[in-house]
């Protein structure tokens, strides 16, 4: 459970997030998705406890993580933006150095390294960092976040310049993390992934909340449903082009509506020239389409 009430930051008089408030219930995956410069980065840093907030409240499964950020070490997995590999050591070395950060046995920590590149299908062949791809370094540095089997994730950006086969196989593992029970807060620009796994998704913009919930919830507030119509006519000569804008392709005439009042406008016409309505497809606005329609 994470509940954050009025979270601030200024950074010499630039505000980075103003008044953030938002509770995030249970176990799952929550999305911070916004612009470029919107205030992901800054809100992930202040969840992990990584930097204080100038005001507001936070509590992470019941720890107060501005005033003792500590409480959550053991518990969290912080995957940043861009981490920075030891390019001269082994995956194996590396996952073995933070094993013993965390006081981990040195044999636990081969048994949990070997089940953690085996889950991510990450293939070392005792190469070293330098020489890995940039997807095998996301995975490397996953791994490195679930070395000390944390049940709490905040990872930013895990899929970012990724091929979209690593991505796609980096966000179904992390619907396996959140099966399993943990709780994971990201940020992603990849805003198909985000609709496909997250359980809630925040809109920041300009360091404040425009839109929070479930993506149902969301396209509820957005609304704007568009509706296709598609018709068949014997004559469609006799349809005016000023009162009915129809495109024809393989699966017959079509035409769009933006609103309900349009759509029984189009059938109308549609049926007064002789035509007749086959299918109604009505069809939400995707989570990029709400982004763009917010602005930055
Ligand atoms: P992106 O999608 O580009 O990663 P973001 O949504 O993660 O962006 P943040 O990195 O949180 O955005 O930055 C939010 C704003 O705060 C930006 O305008 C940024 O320049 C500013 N900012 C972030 N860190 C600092 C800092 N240490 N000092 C001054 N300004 C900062």
């Amino acid at each position: 459970m994470i509940t954050a009430s009025n979270l601030t930051k200024r950074y010499e008089g630039f505000i980075a997030l103003d008044e953030v408030s938002f509770s995030f219930p249970g176990t799952g995956i929550f999305g911070i998705v916004g612009h470029n410069g919107a205030g992901k980065t800054t809100l992930l840093k202040i969840i992990a406890g990584l930097i204080t907030p100038s005001s507001g409240e936070l509590s992470v499964n019941g720890i107060d993580v501005i005033h003792s950020p500590m409480a959550l070490k053991g518990t969290l997995g912080y995957l940043p933006e861009e981490s920075r590999l030891y390019e001269t050591m082994t995956a194996e070395e590396y996952l073995a150095f933070f094993g013993e950060i965390y006081g981990i046995p040195k044999e636990e920590i081969i048994v949990r390294t070997r089940r953690l590149f085996a889950a991510l299908s990450l293939e070392t062949g005792g190469k070293k960092l330098g020489e890995f791809s940039k997807g095998m370094k996301r995975k490397t540095a996953i791994a490195r976040s679930l070395i000390h089997n944390p049940d709490f994730l905040v990872y930013d950006e895990p899929t970012s310049g990724l091929d979209p086969m690593t991505s796609r196989f980096i966000a179904e593992y992390l619907k396996k993390l959140k099966n399993e029970g943990r709780t994971i807060v990201l940020s992603a620009h990849n805003l198909f992934q985000i609709e496909a796994i997250c359980d809630r998704v925040m809109i920041l913009r300009r360091g404040k909340v425009v839109a929070l919930g479930t993506m149902d919830e969301l396209r509820e507030q957005f609304g704007s449903i568009t509706y296709t119509i598609w018709f068949s006519h014997p004559d469609p000569s006799r349809i005016n082009p000023q009162s009915l804008n129809y495109r024809k392709d393989d699966r017959g005439f079509a035409c769009d509506a933006g609103d309900m009042a349009s759509l029984n406008v189009c059938s109308e016409t549609i049926a007064a020239s002789g035509g007749r309505v086959e299918r109604i497809e009505s069809r939400y606005q995707s989570l990029e389409e709400m982004l763009v329609a917010i602005g930055e």
